[in-house]
Protein backbone atom coordinates (compact mmCIF):
# COMPACT_ATOMS: atom_id res chain seq x y z
CA UNK A 1 0.00 0.00 0.00
CA UNK A 2 1.18 3.55 -0.95
CA UNK A 3 1.36 6.42 1.22
CA UNK A 4 -0.72 9.20 1.20
CA UNK A 5 0.98 12.41 1.07
CA UNK A 6 -0.29 15.76 1.66
CA UNK A 7 1.82 19.05 0.66
CA UNK A 8 1.13 22.29 1.42
CA UNK A 9 3.33 24.94 -0.78
CA UNK A 10 2.95 28.19 0.77
CA UNK A 11 5.18 29.89 -1.95
CA UNK A 12 6.13 33.42 -1.26
CA UNK A 13 3.64 33.79 1.53
CA UNK A 14 3.42 34.52 5.14
CA UNK A 15 5.30 36.49 7.56
CA UNK A 16 7.52 34.77 10.53
CA UNK A 17 4.47 35.39 13.16
CA UNK A 18 2.11 33.93 11.25
CA UNK A 19 4.04 31.16 9.62
CA UNK A 20 4.90 29.84 13.54
CA UNK A 21 1.45 30.20 14.46
CA UNK A 22 0.39 28.22 11.31
CA UNK A 23 3.05 25.37 12.44
CA UNK A 24 1.98 25.66 16.45
CA UNK A 25 -1.88 25.05 15.59
CA UNK A 26 -1.05 22.02 13.02
CA UNK A 27 0.90 20.51 15.33
CA UNK A 28 -1.52 21.10 18.43
CA UNK A 29 -4.50 19.57 16.21
CA UNK A 30 -3.16 17.54 13.28
CA UNK A 31 -4.12 13.37 13.67
CA UNK A 32 -1.96 11.35 11.22
CA UNK A 33 -1.52 7.53 10.70
CA UNK A 34 0.54 5.45 9.59
CA UNK A 35 -0.06 5.60 6.18
CA UNK A 36 -0.79 9.44 5.62
CA UNK A 37 1.99 11.96 5.33
CA UNK A 38 1.96 15.62 6.09
CA UNK A 39 5.05 18.48 4.60
CA UNK A 40 5.15 21.74 4.87
CA UNK A 41 6.83 23.47 2.24
CA UNK A 42 7.45 26.83 3.61
CA UNK A 43 9.57 29.65 2.17
CA UNK A 44 13.56 29.50 3.23
CA UNK A 45 13.82 31.73 6.09
CA UNK A 46 11.50 29.97 8.32
CA UNK A 47 12.67 26.50 7.67
CA UNK A 48 14.94 26.32 10.58
CA UNK A 49 12.07 27.95 12.74
CA UNK A 50 9.45 24.74 11.31
CA UNK A 51 11.49 21.94 11.83
CA UNK A 52 11.66 23.01 15.33
CA UNK A 53 7.78 23.86 16.20
CA UNK A 54 7.45 20.47 13.92
CA UNK A 55 9.84 18.02 16.09
CA UNK A 56 7.89 15.04 16.87
CA UNK A 57 4.89 15.79 15.80
CA UNK A 58 5.45 13.50 12.84
CA UNK A 59 4.97 16.36 10.32
CA UNK A 60 7.77 17.26 7.50
CA UNK A 61 9.24 20.29 6.36
CA UNK A 62 10.19 21.11 3.04
CA UNK A 63 12.16 23.57 0.74
CA UNK A 64 10.58 25.06 -2.41
CA UNK A 65 13.43 24.71 -4.35
CA UNK A 66 17.31 24.45 -4.42
CA UNK A 67 20.48 24.54 -5.96
CA UNK A 68 22.18 21.74 -7.42
CA UNK A 69 25.34 22.25 -6.15
CA UNK A 70 26.67 20.86 -2.76
CA UNK A 71 28.55 24.89 -2.07
CA UNK A 72 30.41 27.18 -4.12
CA UNK A 73 29.92 30.81 -5.52
CA UNK A 74 26.58 30.87 -6.48
CA UNK A 75 25.39 33.90 -4.91
CA UNK A 76 21.72 33.54 -3.24
CA UNK A 77 21.68 30.13 -3.47
CA UNK A 78 20.67 27.35 -1.15
CA UNK A 79 22.48 23.44 -0.86
CA UNK A 80 21.31 20.45 -0.61
CA UNK A 81 23.62 20.40 2.12
CA UNK A 82 22.44 23.49 4.19
CA UNK A 83 18.38 22.00 4.20
CA UNK A 84 19.76 18.35 5.10
CA UNK A 85 21.93 20.59 7.84
CA UNK A 86 18.99 21.99 9.35
CA UNK A 87 16.66 18.98 9.76
CA UNK A 88 14.39 19.45 6.26
CA UNK A 89 13.56 16.45 4.55
CA UNK A 90 11.99 16.95 1.31
CA UNK A 91 12.42 19.35 -1.77
CA UNK A 92 9.73 20.83 -4.59
CA UNK A 93 11.84 20.39 -7.89
CA UNK A 94 10.58 21.76 -10.50
CA UNK A 95 7.50 23.60 -10.02
CA UNK A 96 5.90 24.70 -13.27
CA UNK A 97 6.55 28.66 -11.18
CA UNK A 98 10.12 28.02 -11.29
CA UNK A 99 10.30 26.87 -15.21
CA UNK A 100 8.14 29.77 -16.31
CA UNK A 101 10.01 32.53 -14.34
CA UNK A 102 13.26 31.22 -12.91
CA UNK A 103 14.77 29.30 -16.09
CA UNK A 104 14.38 25.59 -14.48
CA UNK A 105 14.86 23.09 -17.20
CA UNK A 106 14.53 19.58 -17.91
CA UNK A 107 18.34 19.50 -17.42
CA UNK A 108 18.45 21.78 -14.28
CA UNK A 109 15.47 19.47 -12.82
CA UNK A 110 17.52 15.68 -13.39
CA UNK A 111 20.12 17.74 -12.06
CA UNK A 112 18.42 19.09 -8.64
CA UNK A 113 16.42 15.59 -8.28
CA UNK A 114 20.05 13.52 -7.99
CA UNK A 115 21.58 16.15 -5.56
CA UNK A 116 18.84 15.74 -3.70
CA UNK A 117 18.88 11.82 -3.32
CA UNK A 118 22.60 12.58 -2.81
CA UNK A 119 22.52 14.83 0.09
CA UNK A 120 19.42 12.69 2.12
CA UNK A 121 16.65 15.00 0.81
CA UNK A 122 13.19 13.31 -0.56
CA UNK A 123 12.82 15.21 -4.15
CA UNK A 124 8.84 16.22 -4.99
CA UNK A 125 9.07 16.55 -8.52
CA UNK A 126 6.49 18.67 -10.42
CA UNK A 127 5.60 17.73 -14.19
CA UNK A 128 2.53 19.45 -16.00
CA UNK A 129 1.15 20.89 -18.97
CA UNK A 130 -0.45 24.19 -20.35
CA UNK A 131 -3.60 24.93 -21.67
CA UNK A 132 -2.24 24.98 -25.07
CA UNK A 133 -0.33 21.35 -24.73
CA UNK A 134 -3.66 19.60 -23.63
CA UNK A 135 -5.72 21.22 -26.63
CA UNK A 136 -3.13 20.50 -29.35
CA UNK A 137 -3.77 16.71 -27.43
CA UNK A 138 -0.10 16.68 -26.38
CA UNK A 139 -0.38 16.23 -22.60
CA UNK A 140 1.25 12.71 -22.19
CA UNK A 141 3.88 13.78 -24.61
CA UNK A 142 4.93 16.37 -22.86
CA UNK A 143 4.51 15.11 -19.08
CA UNK A 144 6.34 11.31 -20.14
CA UNK A 145 8.97 13.72 -21.32
CA UNK A 146 9.76 15.59 -18.29
CA UNK A 147 9.31 12.34 -16.29
CA UNK A 148 11.62 10.86 -18.28
CA UNK A 149 14.02 13.85 -18.30
CA UNK A 150 13.88 13.94 -14.24
CA UNK A 151 14.55 10.50 -13.41
CA UNK A 152 17.59 9.89 -15.77
CA UNK A 153 20.73 8.18 -14.18
CA UNK A 154 18.16 7.59 -10.64
CA UNK A 155 18.57 3.74 -9.68
CA UNK A 156 15.49 1.97 -8.94
CA UNK A 157 15.46 2.38 -5.39
CA UNK A 158 15.43 6.40 -5.85
CA UNK A 159 12.80 6.12 -8.40
CA UNK A 160 11.03 4.18 -5.90
CA UNK A 161 11.38 7.06 -3.22
CA UNK A 162 10.50 10.23 -5.60
CA UNK A 163 7.61 11.51 -5.31
CA UNK A 164 6.05 13.04 -8.77
CA UNK A 165 3.48 15.89 -8.74
CA UNK A 166 1.05 16.34 -11.52
CA UNK A 167 0.18 19.75 -11.77
CA UNK A 168 -1.59 20.79 -14.98
CA UNK A 169 -0.24 24.62 -15.19
CA UNK A 170 -4.29 25.66 -16.09
CA UNK A 171 -5.04 24.23 -12.84
CA UNK A 172 -2.84 25.98 -10.93
CA UNK A 173 -4.13 28.76 -8.98
CA UNK A 174 -6.99 29.17 -11.27
CA UNK A 175 -9.65 27.79 -9.45
CA UNK A 176 -9.99 25.11 -12.13
CA UNK A 177 -9.45 21.70 -11.13
CA UNK A 178 -8.90 19.19 -13.35
CA UNK A 179 -11.68 16.28 -12.79
CA UNK A 180 -10.58 13.69 -10.87
CA UNK A 181 -11.34 11.18 -13.87
CA UNK A 182 -8.90 13.51 -16.12
CA UNK A 183 -5.82 14.12 -13.24
CA UNK A 184 -6.18 10.43 -12.71
CA UNK A 185 -5.62 9.46 -16.57
CA UNK A 186 -2.30 11.47 -16.55
CA UNK A 187 -1.25 10.02 -13.33
CA UNK A 188 -1.86 6.56 -14.57
CA UNK A 189 -0.11 7.19 -17.56
CA UNK A 190 3.15 8.30 -15.25
CA UNK A 191 2.84 5.36 -13.49
CA UNK A 192 3.18 3.60 -16.86
CA UNK A 193 6.02 6.02 -17.77
CA UNK A 194 7.94 5.25 -14.47
CA UNK A 195 7.27 0.94 -14.73
CA UNK A 196 8.69 1.48 -18.44
CA UNK A 197 11.51 3.30 -17.41
CA UNK A 198 12.18 0.77 -14.36
CA UNK A 199 10.22 -2.10 -13.21
CA UNK A 200 6.40 -2.53 -12.62
CA UNK A 201 7.41 -3.15 -8.81
CA UNK A 202 8.82 0.02 -8.72
CA UNK A 203 6.58 1.93 -10.12
CA UNK A 204 3.89 0.79 -7.74
CA UNK A 205 5.89 2.58 -5.01
CA UNK A 206 5.96 5.64 -6.54
CA UNK A 207 3.94 8.17 -4.45
CA UNK A 208 1.77 10.42 -7.34
CA UNK A 209 0.45 13.87 -6.01
CA UNK A 210 -1.84 15.57 -7.83
CA UNK A 211 -1.79 19.66 -7.65
CA UNK A 212 -3.67 22.55 -9.05
CA UNK A 213 -6.87 24.05 -7.28
CA UNK A 214 -7.10 21.30 -4.31
CA UNK A 215 -9.35 22.40 -1.86
CA UNK A 216 -11.07 20.63 1.43
CA UNK A 217 -13.74 20.52 -1.23
CA UNK A 218 -12.45 18.23 -3.42
CA UNK A 219 -9.90 16.34 -2.16
CA UNK A 220 -11.60 13.27 -0.84
CA UNK A 221 -12.90 12.80 -4.54
CA UNK A 222 -9.48 13.18 -6.09
CA UNK A 223 -8.15 10.73 -3.70
CA UNK A 224 -11.24 7.98 -4.25
CA UNK A 225 -8.84 7.47 -8.28
CA UNK A 226 -6.26 4.31 -7.81
CA UNK A 227 -3.27 6.02 -9.34
CA UNK A 228 -3.14 9.80 -7.44
CA UNK A 229 -1.89 9.04 -3.83
CA UNK A 230 -2.03 12.81 -2.63
CA UNK A 231 -1.89 16.39 -3.12
CA UNK A 232 0.24 19.33 -3.70
CA UNK A 233 -1.48 22.02 -2.47
CA UNK A 234 -0.89 25.89 -3.10
CA UNK A 235 -3.56 28.36 -1.92
CA UNK A 236 -5.70 26.39 0.48
CA UNK A 237 -3.06 25.22 2.27
CA UNK A 238 -2.02 28.92 3.78
CA UNK A 239 -4.70 28.40 6.76
CA UNK A 240 -3.86 26.11 9.76
CA UNK A 241 -7.62 24.77 9.57
CA UNK A 242 -8.03 24.53 5.77
CA UNK A 243 -4.37 21.74 5.56
CA UNK A 244 -5.74 19.99 8.42
CA UNK A 245 -8.98 19.46 6.85
CA UNK A 246 -7.21 18.36 3.46
CA UNK A 247 -4.40 15.78 5.62
CA UNK A 248 -7.63 14.34 7.16
CA UNK A 249 -8.88 13.73 3.96
CA UNK A 250 -5.89 11.88 3.63
CA UNK A 251 -6.48 9.24 6.44
CA UNK A 252 -8.88 8.00 5.05
CA UNK A 253 -7.31 4.85 3.67
CA UNK A 254 -8.85 1.76 2.49
P1 LIG B 1 -2.86 25.91 -6.06
O1 LIG B 1 -1.28 25.67 -6.31
O2 LIG B 1 -3.32 24.83 -5.11
O3 LIG B 1 -2.95 27.27 -5.46
O4 LIG B 1 -3.52 25.79 -7.40
C1 LIG B 1 -0.76 24.38 -6.46
C2 LIG B 1 0.72 24.45 -6.67
O5 LIG B 1 1.19 25.33 -7.39
O6 LIG B 1 1.48 23.60 -6.14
Amino acid sequence: MRNRVIAGNWKMNKTLAEAEAFMESVVNDIRLDQHTEAIVCAPFPYLSNMVQIAENSGIKVAAQTMHEEASGAFTGEVSPIMLRDIGVSHVIIGHSERREYFNETDETVNKKVIAAFDHGLAPIVCVGETLAQREANDTNKVVGHQVEQALRGLSRDQVGKTIIAYEPIWAIGTGKTASSEQANEVCAFIRETVARLTTDETAEKVVIQYGGSVKPGNIKELLTQRDIDGALVGGASLEASSFLQLVEAGLQHE
